[in-house]
């Protein structure tokens, strides 16, 4: 609930967990759609490369066809007996070599002995019964020219020439072939390595391999690096090739792929194996590819880190929110708001006794005068902490307002020690220096088992304090049913007191006043009843209450008319009405021209003023809130006169009186109680002395008994009011004095 210094923490920034799926989503997809992209632009490759693959087995198959079929035509025109010796046979054809792009004729015996038709002579050639052993045309595989470097193939065929079988042997030069295999492919190189069954290469037309008799499967796994799958690939073209099967495939070596078609050609179990990479043929689309899937992810990147930051930015809104809604930036505590939300969680989450206080500090209105906002700042907060310190970790310390706290904790100790404890460390504040006394007062309440409503709570603690608010000698007051009692009858008193108004509810008593020397009458204080059915509530019952709520300035008024009418009343009755004293409560004064409505009644009933008296309390006069000089004079000025009761009671002083236009001061009853008749130093012949020098009247109220009566009517007091005379009578009674 709090942290070490009771400050309200915040909440962490969090990230949200829709991030990270969103973000794995988006690369999965980019992954996907690579991928996607790239067996297409794959299998784009491999029809291309089969359809090169194919051109070439084609062509190739088709100029050895051809070159077989001009060896078939010379052997037929030979053996048919057209030709028959080896200088007309090399006569007859040696101009068409060209066209089959042969280099040469020769005709050999089955020695091995013979001669071409450019005229070299051929001695005990190696091999030569590899010729004599097909019927058909034979081409061999590759072998080294005995004329030049260059590496040769031959045709051949048996013919009976000069009279013996000898071998009519058609010579091309190897590199032939390669023109017709190399291809190009989109902006690469592509190219076929024709093989015979075995896997011997016979022709590279990339050029690479050199050396003769190379095998190629050994060439790849020797020239890739190979794993196991990849190796099984091309363990099964040579199985394929065996078995005259067609075939591709590829495999991706040091991150780059390649792809093998293999496909026989149909001569002598050839095979073409036409062979390309993604570099050399798709290379620019695989790198934008690459590029399309690296930027897709830093896009992805820059998007959730913009959402991040979005949501940091919208979480410290939040945070600002959050702060001017619930956190009072003074004390750096929760305020009445997050009092009310956090302390329901608390009751609701924390088992055990719990205790919600309200502390507030007397007079810090004053404090705020004497010592400035800022310094009073500092106190609000070193109290805030005050209270988190001493009750300890886990309360819930807010201000709810002003000078206001309230903390709700929980507590099984006697709470007297607490409460005291914590007055105790306010009694010595020390702010820049300088030491501070604060008079606390707090409102307690034991938390209940069906308290849920925070509200309800705290206006039990409020009404607690306000039981003893202003009393310096009490600290604190414990909510108990008593108040809840008080509480309801002032709910009463509120929701019937217009009604009674209306229905003439209030009744005026008067208190008649006497002069001591002849116990003449000298007037009547005019005192309001409730008779509410046939019940008297008497005015301390709601006097109070109606000055809290303000409907003391009705009632007053009425009151005021009710005077009037019954003075004017006496005066036809009698010709003549005795001056009236009447109430005026402090809450009138925050209007100052109060007064203009109640001199409109006294025109109303034709009622002198001077023949009223107003009583203000000695309170009123001291309320730093109202210009009591202005109200007093204007009053004066309109020919009321003016009382100061219960003289004695508030924290006015004589001299302080002595500015004000004041006739009488009425001394309060606490002085007549405390008389001692045995000393003449009682406060009240102080009170009488001075108020005389003042040149004031006095008139002493709550004298009950002779003893007390004669004591006052020789220090001077002149007019007197108490039960010794009479209690507050009604009108009717009140004239038997008249
Ligand atoms: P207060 O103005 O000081 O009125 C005098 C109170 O002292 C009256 O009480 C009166 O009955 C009582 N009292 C007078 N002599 C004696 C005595 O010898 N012994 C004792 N024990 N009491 C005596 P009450 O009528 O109950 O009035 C209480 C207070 O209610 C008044 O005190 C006054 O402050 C207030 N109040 C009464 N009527 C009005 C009103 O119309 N307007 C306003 N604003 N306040 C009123
Ligand atoms: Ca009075
Ligand atoms: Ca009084």
């Amino acid at each position: 609930m709090k942290n070490k210094n009771n400050s309200i923490p915040l909440k962490r920034y969090t990230i949200r967990v829709w991030v990270v799926p969103i973000f794995i989503l988006s690369i999965l997809l980019s992954i996907f759609i690579y991928n996607k992209t790239k067996k297409i632009i794959y299998q784009n490759i491999y029809n291309n490369i089969s359809e090169l693959s194919e051109q070439s087995v084609v062509q190739l198959n088709q100029s050895i066809n051809n070159q077989i079929q001009f060896v078939e035509t010379m052997a037929d025109s030979i053996n048919k007996g057209y030709f028959k010796t080896t200088e007309s046979v090399f006569h007859n054809f040696s101009d068409n070599l060209g066209d089959y792009k042969f280099s040469r004729l020769a005709i050999i015996d089955e020695n091995g002995n013979g001669i071409t038709n450019d005229g070299h002579i051929i001695t005990n050639y190696e091999n030569v019964e590899e010729f004599f052993e097909h019927d058909g045309v034979y081409l061999s595989e590759n072998r080294p020219s005995l004329i030049s470097d260059e590496q040769v193939n031959i045709y051949s065929q048996k013919c009976y020439i000069d009279n013996q079988e000898k071998i009519l042997c058609a010579i091309i030069e190897t590199n032939n072939y390669k023109s017709i295999l190399t291809r190009r492919l989109y902006n690469g190189k592509a190219g076929t390595y024709l093989i015979n069954n075995n896997g011997t290469v016979l022709i590279d037309s990339f050029g690479d391999i050199t050396q003769n008799n190379v095998n190629l499967y050994a060439y790849i796994r020797n020239s890739y690096n190979l794993n196991l799958s990849q190796l099984s690939k091309v363990n099964k073209m040579a199985i394929d090739v065996k078995n005259n099967q067609n075939g591709a495939f590829y495999i991706t070596s040091n991150r780059h792929t390649y792809f093998f078609t293999y496909q026989k050609i149909g001569i002598n179990n050839w095979y073409a194996i036409t062979l390309a990479s993604d570099e050399t043929i798709a290379k620019e689309l695989i790198e934008f590819l690459f590029v399309f899937l690296t930027s897709s992810i830093i896009l992805n990147a820059i998007i959730i880190a913009a959402c991040i930051s979005i949501d940091i930015s919208h979480q410290n809104k939040n945070r600002k929110l959050f702060r001017t809604a619930f956190i009072d930036p003074v004390t750096n505590l929760g305020n009445l708001q997050y009092f009310r939300e956090n302390g329901k969680l608390y009751l609701e989450n924390q088992k055990g006794t719990k205790y919600v206080v309200s502390i507030d500090i007397n007079k810090f209105k004053a404090l705020n005068n004497i010592y400035g906002y800022e310094f009073c700042n500092k106190l609000l907060k070193s109290l805030g902490n005050i209270i988190g310190n001493v009750i300890g970790e886990n309360c819930l310390v807010c201000r709810l307002y002003s000078d206001v706290f309230a903390v709700i904790f929980k507590y099984n100790k006697d709470i007297d020690l607490l409460l005291n404890k914590i007055a105790d460390e306010a009694s010595i504040i020390n702010i820049d220096d300088t030491i501070i006394k604060l008079n606390l007062s707090m409102g307690v309440y034991k938390i209940q088992k069906n308290d849920t409503n925070i509200d309800n709570i705290l206006s039990k603690v409020y009404m607690s304090r306000s039981k003893i608010k202003g009393q310096v000698e009490k600290l604190y007051y414990i909510y108990d049913e008593t108040l809840e009692n008080e509480l309801l009858e002032e709910q009463e008193i509120e929701s019937n007191m217009k009604s009674a108004l209306e229905n003439n509810e209030f009744k005026i008593y008067y208190q008649p006043k006497f002069y001591s020397e002849n116990k003449q009458l000298a007037g009547a204080e005019a005192l309001v009843r409730w008779y509410k059915d046939d019940n008297m509530i008497p005015p301390n019952k709601f006097i109070p209450l109606f000055e809290k709520n303000k409907f003391i300035i009705k009632l007053d008024k009425y009151i005021f008319e009710q005077v009037c009418k019954d003075m004017a009343s006496w005066k036809e009755k009698y010709g003549y009405a005795p001056k009236v004293s009447i109430n005026v409560s402090k809450e009138h004064f925050v209007n100052p021209n109060f007064i203009d409505e109640y001199v409109k009644i006294t025109k109303k009933y034709n009622i002198d003023t001077s023949n009223i008296d107003l009583e203000i309390t000695e309170s009123a006069t001291v309320d730093k809130q109202i210009n009591i000089l202005e109200i007093m004079n204007k009053i004066k000025e309109l020919g009321f006169t003016i009382s100061i009761d219960d003289f004695g009671t508030g924290y006015s002083s004589l001299s302080m009186l002595q500015s004000m236009p004041i006739d009488i001061i009425k001394i309060d009853k606490i002085f007549v109680d405390k008389i001692d008749f045995n000393s003449d130093k009682n406060i009240i012949n102080h009170i009488m002395f001075i108020s005389k020098q003042l040149e004031l009247q006095t008139i002493v109220e709550g004298v009950e008994t002779e003893e007390q009566f004669e004591y006052i009517k020789n220090i001077g007091g002149n007019i007197i009011q108490g039960y010794y005379f009479s209690k507050p009578i009604s009108k009717d009674d009140f004239e038997n004095y008249l």
